[in-house]
C-alpha cells in the first residue's frame, strides 16, 4: 500500500498493525506518525516545520512515544506495556491525539501481550497504536484482531506486484519447473499469513481443490499454535503442492 493510500482513509482505527520487513515497517511507522502528528500535513507527509514537527525532530514531542525493548533479547515484557499506562491516561499536550509505537511487536511475551489487549480493548479516545512485525503469526490472534492490518509489499514498487510472482512460482511448483526448497528460502521473508492467503487465491482460480485443503490445514495449524519455524512450514507446504 502506498503511503498516500493510507490517508485516504478517513477514520484512522486506534490500532494498526504494519506487516513487511522490520526495518521498512518500523519506518514506515514512524513516517505514518509524524503525518499524524503534525499539525499542516500534506498528502500525510509531516511539513517538517510546524511546532509539532520541530518537537518531533528533537525528539522531545510528549504525545509520541516509541516502545524500546529490553535489552538484548528484545523481548517486550509486561513491565514495559505497563509503563504505557502512564501516557495513555494523560491528556495530549500538543494537539488531540498521542501515538505509541510498538516496533516488533511479535517480541511482546504473552503477559504484556495480555495486557496490552486490555488497554486496546478499553481505548483512551485519543491514544493510537501502530504496531509493526514480520511474522504476524507470532503475534496473538486476539491482538492481531483488534488492530486493521497494512501489508507494505516486500518488494519496491518497481518491480511487479508480489502476488503476481508468488502465483507464477505457484504455476511453476504444480509444472515441476520449481524447486521447492528453493521456493522456500525465496519467499521465507515474507510473512506467512499472508503468503497462504495468496498462495490461496491462486489454487482457487485454477479449482485446485485438494490443494486448497492443504493451505487450509496448514492456516489452522499457524493460528492455533503459531510459527514454530515458517521456513520448514513453507518447505513442507510447496512439497505438498508440487505433489501429484
Ligand atoms: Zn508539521
Amino acid at each position: 500500500m502506498k503511503f498516500e493510500h493510507l490517508w485516504e482513509h478517513v477514520n484512522i482505527p486506534h490500532a494498526l498493525l504494519f506487516v513487511g520487513v522490520a526495518t521498512q515497517t518500523i519506518d514506515f511507522a514512524k513516517t505514518f506518525a509524524y503525518g499524524f502528528l503534525c499539525a499542516a500535513p500534506q498528502q500525510g507527509h509531516a511539513c517538517g516545520t510546524c511546532k509539532a514537527c520541530q518537537l518531533l525532530a528533537a525528539e522531545t514531542h510528549p504525545d509520541y512515544l516509541v516502545l524500546q525493548a529490553e535489552g538484548k533479547q528484545e523481548t517486550i515484557g509486561i513491565d514495559t506495556i505497563r509503563s504505557l499506562t502512564d501516557f495513555c491516561e494523560q491528556t495530549p499536550q500538543c494537539a488531540d491525539k498521542k501515538i505509541i509505537i510498538i516496533p516488533n511487536a511479535h517480541n511482546m511475551n504473552i503477559s504484556a501481550s495480555n495486557a496490552l489487549l486490555k488497554t486496546l480493548e478499553e481505548p483512551s479516545g485519543n491514544t493510537y497504536f501502530l504496531l509493526t512485525t514480520h511474522v504476524t503469526c507470532a503475534l496473538s490472534a486476539t491482538i492481531r484482531s483488534r488492530c486493521q492490518m497494512i501489508r507494505l509489499p516486500h518488494y519496491d514498487e518497481d518491480t511487479p506486484d508480489w502476488q503476481n510472482i508468488l502465483h507464477a512460482d505457484c504455476d511453476a511448483l504444480l509444472r515441476g519447473t520449481l524447486d521447492p526448497l528453493q521456493a522456500a528460502q525465496k519467499w521465507q521473508k515474507e510473512d506467512l499469513l499472508i503468503l497462504l492467503a495468496q498462495i490461496e487465491i491462486y489454487f482457487a482460480k485454477i479449482r485446485e481443490f485438494a490443494r486448497l485443503d492443504k493451505i487450509n490445514a496448514m492456516r489452522r495449524i499457524v493460528l492455533q499454535h503459531g510459527s514454530i519455524n515458517p521456513v520448514l512450514q513453507l518447505e513442507s507446504l510447496f512439497i505438498d503442492l508440487s505433489r501429484n
